[in-house]
């Protein structure tokens, strides 16, 4: 499958649907709480997205059931919302897809539930630096495999595990289009960088091994030794050979300010 190298409008499409995955997880946000089910966080976002004139991209997605992929501590991604209460100390990766005006916008936060302990908290940090790393290695002159580096290179200095199965992608008309993005990679490796390629980078950072199973849901996918995993997603374009994020964690920042 080719790359689909984007137009501005184009981008300015996807940072539309983009904002709005923003917003929605911003409405999560406000009602992630011990006790509150992760079902019902579905909801919210799913009726938040209908109401702003979007589709949940995710729902029905090779028969997907929810709206949100909503993955509690040694969870990965790709967890499955369910009635199950959350705990306090509980850390929950939220992952928001929209499809709006025939682009789509794909991103994710991990949240702390009520107080996490501190070794977890260090790894919400990190796995957000890595995030950041990611994408400042996003720019024309490198290659795809200098933004794994990136990520990889500073996970790994906290002897944390970087996913392999799991990566990154690109995106646009369709959820997932070429190229791959890994969260793991040698400097000068793989794709060129060009204008108008758009991302979505998205590090899955385990605090212990790097090896997952699936559960027999047929969704969740789980660190191998029960560990807490994170992850966050941006969507990134490269603009005037720079990256742009077209995502944002303002609107969630904001809302965690308030609560
Ligand atoms: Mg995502
Ligand atoms: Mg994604």
């Amino acid at each position: 499958m080719g790359v689909h190298y984007k137009t501005k409008e184009e981008i300015e499409l996807i940072r539309h649907s983009s904002l709005l995955v923003g917003k929605t997880l911003a409405e999560v946000a406000k009602l992630i709480k011990p006790g509150v089910s992760s079902l019902e966080l579905d909801k919210v976002a799913e009726e938040f997205i209908r109401d702003n004139g979007g589709v949940p991209t995710f729902l029905g997605y090779n028969g997907f059931p929810g709206s949100l992929c909503i993955s509690i501590n040694e969870c990965v991604v790709h967890g499955i919302p369910t009635a199950k209460p959350l705990e306090n100390g509980d850390i929950i990766s939220v992952d928001c897809g929209v499809y709006k005006n025939g682009f789509n916008g794909d991103s994710a936060y991990t949240f702390k539930v009520g107080e996490v302990d501190r070794e977890t908290q260090q790894l919400l940090r990190v796995t957000q630096e890595c995030l950041d790393k990611a994408i400042d290695a996003c720019k024309v002159g490198n290659r795809i495999g200098d933004i794994g580096h990136a990520c990889q290179k500073h996970a790994e200095s906290y002897g944390y595990g970087v996913v392999r199965e799991l990566v990154g992608h690109g995106l646009g008309k369709d959820l997932h289009e070429s190229p791959e993005v890994p969260n793991y990679g040698k400097p000068g490796r793989g794709l060129k960088l060009r204008e108008g390629l758009v991302l979505a980078i998205e590090p899955m950072i385990n605090m212990g091994t790097k090896e997952i199973d699936q559960l027999n849901d047929g969704w969740s996918i789980v660190t191998q030794d029960r560990k807490p995993s994170a992850h966050f997603e941006h969507d990134v374009a490269i603009i005037d050979g720079k990256p742009e994020v077209l995502s944002t964690f303002e609107y969630i920042e904001e809302a965690l300010k308030i609560k």
